[in-house]
This record gives C-alpha cells, sequence and structure tokens, in this order.
C-alpha cells in the first residue's frame, strides 16, 4: 500500500493552499530543487560536455521512459521521452498513418485537446494524399470505427470534464477492423493504472509536467507497441532517432529500438527534475492511488452539491467513467474561480463555462477537500465571484 501522508510530505506547497490543478501542472517534489541545483552545478558546471556520458545525460530519456513505463503498463524498452506533447502527437499518428496506406480516415472526437487536433490537421496537409480528419462526438466513436478508418486518435481523459473512454474496448474495435490506434494519455498517466501493452494500443503519448510532476516545460514521452518498433517510421527524423548518431552518415537509417523516436538533444534540465519527481512515483501503487483519487473526488462531488445548487456537474457521475478531476458548469465560472483563488484554493477554467478540480492523491487528502468545499461554498453562497477584480481574464485560464 502506498502511504500517502508519506508522499505529501515530500512535496513542496506553499503554506495554506490547496492546490487541486496538479493535473495542468504538478507541484514542486522537494528533492527536485537539490537534484536541478546538482545538474546545473556539479553537471553542466564542472563536468561540460563530457556529461553526456560521465552523467548519462544522454540516456536519460530512455532510463525515464522506463519509469514513466511501469505507470502505463509498459514493458522496458518501449517509452522515450523528448519535446513536447503536441510533437509527439504528431509523430505517433504520422507513424500510425503510415501503416495502413490505404485508408484515409483519421478519426477523433470533439472533446480531443485542441492542439492534438491541429497536430492532425497540419500532418494531413503536409502529407497531402487525401487524409480527412473526423472529429465527432465521444459517445459516437465506437459506432464511427468503421473498416474506412486508418487511426483512431484519442485522448483517454477528457481535458474539461474528466469523461474517460475505454481504452481496451475501443482499441479492440479498431482493430476488428484494421485500423490503428493512438491513445493521449495527458490526463491518464500518473492519475489512473494504464496498461497500454493489455489493452494493446499502438501508440500512445503523454506529458510528464501534468499528474507526474515533472514541472513547467517538462518533456512528453511516447509509447510503441513491440511489434511496431521495428516497422514504424519515424516523420521527424532527427540524427538522436538515427541507428548511429554518432557516425554522422548523411543518410538516415531508423534507431532499433524505441530510440527511433528520439528527434533531437533532451532537455537535461528539465529531466533532471523529472528524476526527483519519478522518484516518487517509483514507489507509488496505481491501483491504491486511483481508490484515493475516487475516494477524494466523490467527498467533492458529494460536498459540492450539498451546498452549491447552482453548480451543474459536468463530470460523468459514476466514477469508472472518470478520470482523476472533477468539473461543475457555471456561467460566471470563471469569475468564480478567480474568487476561489483568491482564497487559496487554485483549480482552473476551461472555456466556456468549465470549472476544472483535479484530485492528486500523492498531496492532496480529505482535509484540504473539506476545505476547498468550504471555500467554493463561501464563493457561490455568497456571490464572492461577482466582483469587478475577478471578471478581467489573464493570457493562461
Ligand atoms: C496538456 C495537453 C496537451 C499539451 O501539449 P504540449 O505540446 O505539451 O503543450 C496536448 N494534448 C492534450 C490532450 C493535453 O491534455
Amino acid at each position: 500500500m502506498t502511504d500517502f501522508a508519506r508522499t505529501k510530505a515530500q512535496f513542496d506547497l506553499p503554506d495554506g493552499m490547496i492546490y487541486l490543478d496538479g493535473n495542468s501542472l504538478g507541484p514542486l517534489p522537494t528533492a527536485a530543487k537539490a537534484r536541478v541545483a546538482q545538474t546545473v552545478a556539479g553537471e553542466w558546471g564542472q563536468m561540460l560536455i563530457t556529461g553526456w556520458n560521465k552523467a548519462g545525460w544522454m540516456a536519460q530519456p530512455t532510463a525515464l521512459g522506463d519509469r514513466i513505463g511501469r505507470l502505463i503498463g509498459a514493458a522496458p524498452g518501449h517509452v522515450v521521452l523528448g519535446d513536447t506533447l503536441s510533437v509527439k502527437v504528431y509523430q505517433a499518428l504520422a507513424a500510425a498513418v503510415d501503416l495502413v496506406p490505404n485508408r484515409k480516415v483519421i478519426l477523433t472526437d470533439n472533446g480531443n485537446f485542441p492542439s492534438d487536433i491541429y497536430m492532425a490537421e497540419g500532418l494531413i496537409k503536409s502529407l497531402d494524399r487525401g487524409h480527412e480528419l473526423r472529429v465527432i462526438a465521444p459517445e459516437d466513436i465506437a459506432d464511427a470505427i468503421t473498416p474506412e478508418v486508418a487511426v483512431v486518435m484519442l485522448t483517454q481523459v477528457d481535458y474539461r470534464t474528466g469523461r474517460m473512454h475505454n481504452m481496451k474496448a475501443l482499441t479492440a474495435k479498431a482493430h476488428s477492423v484494421g485500423a490503428g490506434t493512438v491513445w493521449d494519455l495527458a490526463h491518464s498517466a500518473g492519475a489512473l493504472p494504464v496498461d497500454v501493452a493489455g489493452c494493446k494500443a499502438d501508440f500512445a503519448v503523454g506529458c510528464t509536467y501534468k499528474y507526474l510532476n515533472g514541472g513547467p516545460g517538462a518533456p512528453a514521452f511516447i509509447y510503441v507497441a513491440p511489434h511496431h518498433i521495428g516497422t514504424c517510421q519515424p516523420a521527424l527524423s532527427g540524427w538522436l532517432g538515427h541507428e548511429a548518431p554518432f557516425a554522422f552518415d548523411l543518410d538516415y537509417r531508423p534507431g532499433t529500438g524505441i530510440e527511433r523516436m528520439r528527434v533531437g538533444t533532451p532537455p537535461v534540465l528539465q529531466m533532471a527534475a523529472l528524476e526527483a519527481a519519478l522518484d516518487i512515483w517509483d514507489k507509488v501503487d496505481m491501483h491504491a492511488l486511483r481508490a484515493a483519487s475516487v475516494a477524494l473526488s466523490e467527498q467533492f462531488i458529494t460536498g459540492i452539491e450539498a451546498v452549491c445548487p447552482m453548480l451543474a456537474l459536468a463530470s460523468p457521475r459514476d466514477p469508472a467513467q472518470r478520470g482523476s478531476q472533477v468539473s461543475f458548469r457555471f456561467d460566471q465560472g470563471y469569475a468564480a474561480m478567480q474568487a476561489c483563488i483568491a482564497r487559496g484554493l487554485i483549480g482552473d477554467f476551461r472555456a466556456p463555462d468549465i470549472m476544472r478540480f483535479g484530485f492528486t492523491p500523492l498531496f492532496i487528502d480529505a482535509g484540504d477537500v473539506d476545505r476547498a468545499i468550504s471555500i467554493v461554498a463561501d464563493v457561490m453562497q455568497n456571490r464572492l465571484w461577482d466582483d469587478p477584480i475577478y471578471q478581467t481574464r489573464a493570457a493562461v485560464t
């Protein structure tokens, strides 16, 4: 069993703040401060270029990838870090489309994060082979997986509402018609148990700055199923994905394993912070995490619904259909969230009217949830949001 009081003690959280936004940017693991300082002063400062070998910088993308692999059900050697999630979506989709050359339809849903959709549109444009991006309602996806579909590209957990797709069933459906799958785990990795291998997912991608607590700008990850690793073609054929980067050949040959999904120089300082975050994750039982996350989310929903009838639950009521976030709709949701933030409760707002709260058992406990409920109740019952200071929108909501 995981001792969540112990994991909570390993984060640096500002006094008095209730942070229900670990789904957007995870907090600082205390050990990351010394780990990053050591990488800066002891490795970069003292080793300079020799750090690539001596400090193992070059191996970090696969070494840390293996540790993330455990959290998403991937065997060692199938996950690599690098770039941002948008880039990894492009890479995975390009490889997946390439494996089904005679089909032209990429299927996704309109709850997907816009960047995933934009990247698919960009890929279709550069391929210029007549692909079509079909964007439909999430509940219609299963029926829309037909033999004309090349790739089903979905984000497992909806970033706004927390609604969760059945990864296993939809992957099986895709395979039954000969289509491939790309799963975006941005709101799944570190939020709930994921089993990419058990679900037979073809490709999966995700980020490490949300639930995984790798820090702002931490690199993304990509998973490639064992039977595709030797055959999938990297669309972003950078030198570090080459079979022999330091041979400096003028012809590109993909690396033999997951290494082929590397592109260029890895973000060493970011990986140092992520390494400290993974030291905490290494000891977490994902099923215990899920149980704790469901308990916190249920406590929040029950508490809010008892005192705030003006808030409408936007997330599925059944916890089995939800990720680790809970959203409520309210017309003045932006102002209401600003009023909560001013009182030390950090959540976020997603247009047009969603107030979003993320539950992260690593550092949030039942006492925090009780305090969060009373802040929301105060803001809503006393119309504290109805103040001009909460109306002006910042660039990042
Ligand atoms: C957070 C998120 C992104 C962000 O992509 P970046 O390239 O890391 O900015 C993309 N897709 C989904 C589904 C997300 O939740």
